[in-house]
């Protein structure tokens, strides 16, 4: 029999069950024996015509049903039909369905229970809240440090890394104990210490198009923080097609960005970005750095932006483009507009589904027969052999003073146009940088230049030291 997976809001309209099984062949015939098994539910799902309501979208798995067949929409035996409510106002929980707090948590938020905005019935909704944290590294880490803090009452976070010696200087989540833990368990021991009261529930997964539907869907608030395109545009969408609002920062080196993008009332990232720089372009905080203390202002703001939601209270940065540059200590506002040709939130909006977001970002599986690219294996087979090549490195010169793999020739990457002349497009060349991106660029540049016998290390300096060398230090 198809099954009904219902939200939190309509849960106690239905006995308190989060799924309902209902007889039915069609999406319309099943809603119909849901309303009959819970006849309260009618007046929430359809309006007095009988029709949907505008604000409840009715999921066959992924796929909303409008752009299926509606309600003649068949179903099989094991079906699962999702409804999914938009967010009025941002206040996921109404007064009725908020949970109410116990005499340990009057105590533990008291100084949130006399500010009139949140009182008694805000931070009962802040129990009632169900927000995601994608990632728990740097931005992760305030940001859910303080929604734990604050009361919200389930935080779910979706992460698969391992605590390393690297991330402790910004991802303050995690201790120097927890090196080598995963950053799921360590998260959650953390959470639990700063309040019991909170539900964690860990994704152990990395997030992609099979699952982000299935995983976003059951919460009220997105806050993404994430460090890559694809991860980011995928959030993004599956944002826009379940009507969640999509709380967003990034950051790079002294320089960071925040929004709210929520579909419904605003622009989506889409809007402000309708397509991902070509990798390598924008180098990531493990290739670029970060200020460590960076990720704890903006996660602040996607914290602060994420309670303001579920409140319903203050100017949600929908709209608008906060940029924080930590050096002049300058916080800039920018007014973001709705395009109108976003083929995720426009009019004419075409795209209905998630995509494949490696390669929307231009990021294609590794080719291991590839002309262009090396590992380091090969290399050190190479050098093994004693093969007449030139190594290159195109990192900076604050990074070669840090680590470098002896007898490469030194040209940063910026300046290699004009240096050109230093090699000789006859003879085999191997490029490295960090971890890849930088030196990728180099070839592109170099082959375009001529130089058809350059190759890229994969993985670069910090594959080097990882797998062939290990008196080479990792940055
Ligand atoms: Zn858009």
């Amino acid at each position: 029999m198809p099954k009904i997976a219902l939200p939190t809001p309509l849960r106690p309209y239905a006995g308190g069950r989060d799924a309902v099984d209902a007889a039915g062949a069609t999406v319309g015939e099943v809603l119909a024996e849901l309303t009959a098994q819970h006849p309260t539910l009618q007046r929430h799902l359809f309006d007095e015509a009988g029709r949907l309501r505008s604000f409840v979208n009715v999921y066959k798995g992924d796929e909303d049903v409008r752009f299926l067949q509606g309600p003649a929409t068949p179903l099989q035996e094991h079906d699962t039909l999702f409804i999914v409510p938009s967010i009025a106002g941002g206040a996921p929980t109404t007064e009725e369905t908020a949970p109410a707090l116990s005499h340990d948590e009057i105590r533990r938020y008291s100084r949130h229970l006399i500010i009139p905005e949140v009182g008694l019935s805000g931070q009962r909704k802040l129990k009632g809240a169900k927000v995601l944290c994608v990632g728990a590294g740097g931005l992760g880490s305030p940001l859910s440090l303080y929604l734990a803090a604050a009361g919200v009452g389930t935080l779910g976070i979706v992460d698969f890394d391992v605590v390393d010696d690297s991330n402790l200087q910004r991802q303050i989540l995690h201790g120097t104990r927890d090196v080598g833990r995963k950053k799921l368990v360590s998260a959650e021991e953390r959470l639990r210490d700063i309040n019991p009261h909170v539900r964690v529930v860990p994704h152990e997964t990395r997030l992609s198009s099979a699952n982000a539907l299935e995983i976003l869907r059951d919460y009220d608030v997105i806050a993404d923080g994430t460090d890559n395109f694809p991860t980011r545009y995928l959030v993004n969408d599956a944002c826009v097609l379940l009507g969640k609002p999509n709380v967003y920062a990034s950051i790079y080196r002294f320089e960071g960005q925040a929004s709210v993008f929520f579909a419904e009332k605003g622009p989506c990232y889409r809007c402000l970005y309708r397509e991902p720089p070509p990798p390598g372009l924008v180098p990531s905080c493990a290739e670029g750095g970060v200020l460590g203390i960076l990720p704890g202002l903006l996660g602040v703001i996607q914290a602060t932006e994420t309670v303001k939601l579920i409140l319903g209270i203050g100017e949600p940065l929908i709209g608008r483009l906060l940029l924080v540059d930590a050096l002049g200590l300058q916080f800039r506002e920018l007014k973001l507009r709705k395009d109108p040709d976003c083929v995720l939130c426009g009019p004419h909006a075409t795209q209905r589904t998630l995509i494949d977001y490696d390669q929307f970002c231009g990021i294609g599986p590794a080719d291991p027969g590839s002309t262009t690219d090396m590992t380091v294996e090969e290399l050190k087979a190479k050098l093994d052999r004693g093969d007449a090549f030139v190594l290159l490195d195109v990192r900076e010169p604050h990074e070669v003073e840090i680590a470098a793999i002896p007898g490469a020739v030194h040209i940063p990457l910026r300046q290699l146009p004009e240096h050109l002349d230093r090699l000789d497009p006859a003879e085999d060349l191997v490029v490295h940088c960090k971890m890849g991106p930088r030196s990728a660029r180099a070839v592109k540049l170099l082959r375009e230049a001529g130089f058809t016998r350059a190759r890229n290390l994969t993985g670069g300096i910090d594959a080097w030291a990882e797998r062939i060398d290990p008196s080479v230090p990792r940055y």
